[in-house]
C-alpha cells in the first residue's frame, strides 16, 4: 500500500484552514500562485546556481517579472535580493557543502511518511548545519517558535543519512535591509520532540476532524489563500 505523504507545507495549511486543505489535497484545485512565491521560488534557484558556480544574480534580475511585485516589497525583491545574490558566495558559509534542495523521504510509521526539500546542508569536521532560505521578513519570537519546526522536522533527515543530529540550522532572510540577516538556532532535543510531536497530532486531527474554513485571517483569505478563488467562504 502507498504510504500517505506528508509535508511541512501540508500539515501547516491543515492547522491554518480546514478548507484550504480540502480544496488543495482532496478536491486537487488548481494553486494560484502569488508574487511572494513567484519571488521565493526565483529566489530559490539564483541561490542554487550560485552555489553551483553558475550566475545566479544575472538569472534573477533576468527573470524577475516587476509588474508581480507585491504592494510594499519593490524594493526588498527588485534591490535588496539582487544585491545579497551579487555578493553571496558558496564559500559565504563555514564548512563544506554536502547537499543542496535535498529531496527527501522518511518513513513516520507503515502508512505515513514525511517529505521536505532542505535548501543547504554543511558539514565542518563531525557536525552539520541546516540553512532555509525565506523571501519573508525576518521571523519575530513567536513566529519562529511556529516556523522552527520546519527545520526540525528536516534535522530528522541529517540524523537518519549522517547519524546525528545538525547541531545548529539557519533561516536565512536575503530580502530584509537589515546587516544581519539570519536566525540562528541551536538544535534542542526538546524542541525537535516538540515538532515531532506537532506533526503526529496533525496527521491524527486531519485524520480525525471535519474540514471547516477559517476567515479569521483577512490576509490570507483575501491575498496569501492559493485556491481562494475556489473558496465558497472567502471574504
Ligand atoms: S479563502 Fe480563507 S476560508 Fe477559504 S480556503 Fe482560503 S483560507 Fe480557507
Amino acid at each position: 500500500m502507498e504510504k500517505k505523504r506528508w509535508s511541512y507545507s501540508r500539515l501547516t495549511t491543515h492547522e491554518t484552514c480546514g478548507w484550504q486543505y480540502k480544496l488543495i489535497y482532496e478536491d486537487l484545485m488548481p494553486k494560484e500562485q502569488n508574487g511572494y512565491g513567484e519571488f521565493g521560488t526565483l529566489m530559490h534557484m539564483a541561490i542554487e546556481l550560485i552555489i553551483n558556480g553558475e550566475d545566479g544574480y544575472s538569472f534573477y534580475v533576468d527573470n524577475m517579472n516587476i509588474e508581480n511585485i507585491p504592494n510594499g516589497k519593490f524594493e526588498e525583491y527588485s534591490v535588496v535580493v539582487p544585491e545579497f545574490l551579487r555578493a553571496f558566495k558558496p564559500t559565504s558559509f563555514h564548512g563544506e557543502i554536502v547537499g543542496t534542495e535535498k529531496e527527501f523521504s522518511l518513513d513516520i510509521d507503515s502508512e505515513n511518511e514525511f517529505t521536505g526539500i532542505i535548501d543547504l546542508i554543511l558539514k565542518s569536521d563531525n557536525s552539520y548545519t541546516l540553512v532555509d532560505w525565506k523571501i519573508s521578513k525576518i521571523f519575530n519570537k513567536i513566529t519562529l517558535k511556529e516556523k522552527q519546526k520546519q527545520l526540525y522536522l528536516y534535522s530528522n533527515y541529517v540524523y537518519q543519512t549522517y547519524g546525528v543530529y545538525p547541531n545548529k540550522m539557519f533561516f536565512y532572510f536575503p530580502a530584509v535591509y537589515a546587516n544581519k540577516k539570519y536566525i540562528e538556532i541551536n538544535w534542542l532535543e526538546a524542541d525537535y520532540k516538540e515538532a515531532y510531536n506537532w506533526m503526529l497530532n496533525e496527521i491524527n486531527s486531519v485524520n480525525t476532524t471535519e474540514r471547516k474554513p477559517n476567515t479569521d485571517n483577512w490576509i490570507m483569505c483575501n491575498r496569501l489563500c492559493a485556491v481562494k478563488n475556489h473558496c465558497q467562504y472567502t471574504l
